[in-house]
């Protein structure tokens, strides 16, 4: 594999930077309050709409889905130079775009696809996932809300927990239970639920963060038609593979991307604050950790790149993007801590710090937690690497 970009690589690279150059001045910061969710929503799929109007909507997406067909090097020079610009997240976006979009590519039918992937492209459509369940998360196959099918339509009861989103999506992909009486992996079906289906009842939960991001989803007599169903009926354990395989494939790739960002603040934090008689750059085991912070992440990104031109061969991310995975975390977590030790007791507060804000540490340390537990923990993560790639024993 060559990791070098080609002329022709370049020459994309050349004419996205010069319309992020112009267009980025004219976005915006996001909304200040975090959980302002309709000002999010409108913020990030206006983005989105930019994106689809100049033809970037769906960069790795088959063209004959409606996405740019772009190769593998011109994915990552997407997610580089918007990163690096600081153009918007992809904030609500992220399930439809991410990964539950993806799964309808591969999985749906031409008429699901045709009725998802442009309003998705366009920035219409808000996803999120209803996978886990209070007494199934690491052990999702023994999910409990059942589906029972009523001539056309199933009929969902159950509840799910730590849907992101919730209170702004379209359309949830929901992991329901449609036999009771299968062994529990082959009882399962994907279904796609319109969030505005009379039953469901969304109740947000709080993080440690401040951030109401997701809830709890109770399903009441919930109506689908049976024509929402992706994949066959019972076949869903074998959908939500492909689901996971992009969620964790690339989904994590531009918060890294944006990681590299914090460990140079840092560094240049490191330089201002004062620290005895010089500042705390002056720390040789304080530098020496930011720079492993560096070089883990410059390792990260060599990672992604193998990860993506593999998936570019199959269409579908393998088992690489658990390994992606379990050092992102490990290496945010780390960078999170890292960020306290440069801004002391001040970094405990969200404040100015020579004259700089500690926001971006602060948020992120508390983040960091979440991020080795939300799309699979460090410890699922690992006996996914020892079964899969080391051939390992099963877990269970
Ligand atoms: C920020 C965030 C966003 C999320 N968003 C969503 C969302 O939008 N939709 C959704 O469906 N879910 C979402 N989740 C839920 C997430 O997928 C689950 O929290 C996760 O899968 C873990 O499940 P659990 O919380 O039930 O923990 P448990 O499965 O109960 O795990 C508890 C502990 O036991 C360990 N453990 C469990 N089984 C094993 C094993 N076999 N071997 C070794 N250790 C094990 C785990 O690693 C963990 O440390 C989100 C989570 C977070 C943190």
């Amino acid at each position: 594999m060559d990791l070098r970009y080609s002329d022709e690589e370049e020459a994309f690279r050349a004419e996205l930077v010069e319309w992020l150059d112009e267009v980025l001045p004219t976005v915006g910061p996001p909304p200040a309050d975090q959980n302002d969710w309709e000002a999010r929503r409108a913020y990030d799929t206006a983005w989105q709409r930019m994106l689809f109007d100049q033809g970037y909507a769906g960069i790795n997406w088959p063209k004959e889905v409606g996405g740019r067909g772009a190769s593998p090097a011109e994915h990552l020079i997407f997610l580089e130079e918007t990163e690096r610009r600081n153009a918007p997240y992809v904030g609500v976006m992220f399930v439809a775009l991410l990964h539950a979009g993806p799964t309808i590519v591969t999985e749906a039918t031409p008429e699901q696809k045709a009725a998802h992937l442009p309003a998705i492209l366009r920035g219409d459509e808000v996803w999120c996932q209803g996978f886990s369940e209070p007494q199934a998360g690491s052990d999702l196959a023994s999910l409990r809300t059942r589906a029972v099918r009523d001539g056309d339509e199933y009929v969902i009861n159950g509840s799910k927990i730590w849907t992101s989103n919730a209170q702004v999506a379209d359309y949830c992909e929901l992991l329901v239970r449609t036999d009771p009486d299968a062994p529990k992996h082959k009882g399962i079906t994907w279904l796609m639920l319109p969030m505005d289906t009379p039953g469901i009842d969304i109740r947000p939960l709080r993080t440690i963060a401040g951030s109401d991001e997701f809830s709890e989803v109770f399903l009441d007599d919930v109506r689908v038609p049976v024509a929402n169903r992706v994949g066959d009926e019972n076949d869903g354990w074998r959908v939500a593979m492909v689901t996971f395989s992009f969620e964790r494939g690339t989904a994590f790739v531009s918060e890294m991307l944006a990681s590299m960002q914090l460990v140079e603040q840092l560094a240049a934090a490191a330089k201002q604050i004062t620290r005895g008689s010089g500042t705390a750059w002056d720390d040789a085991g304080l530098r020496r950790d930011i720079g492993q912070a560096a070089a883990d992440l410059d390792a990260l990104w060599a990672l992604v790149k193998r990860n993506v031109t593999q998936a570019s061969r199959t269409g579908v991310p393998g088992p690489g993007g658990s390994v992606f995975k379990l050092h992102y975390s490990e290496v945010r977590h780390r960078l999170g801590l890292l960020g306290e030790r440069v801004f002391e007791r001040a970094g405990l507060a969200v404040d100015d710090v020579a004259g700089m804000s500690n926001r971006p540490h602060v948020e992120g340390l508390l983040h960091a937690i979440s991020i080795s537990i939300a799309a699979g923990t460090t410890q699922i993560q690992r006996n996914i690497v020892a079964e899969r790639i080391l051939g390992l024993p099963k877990d269970r």
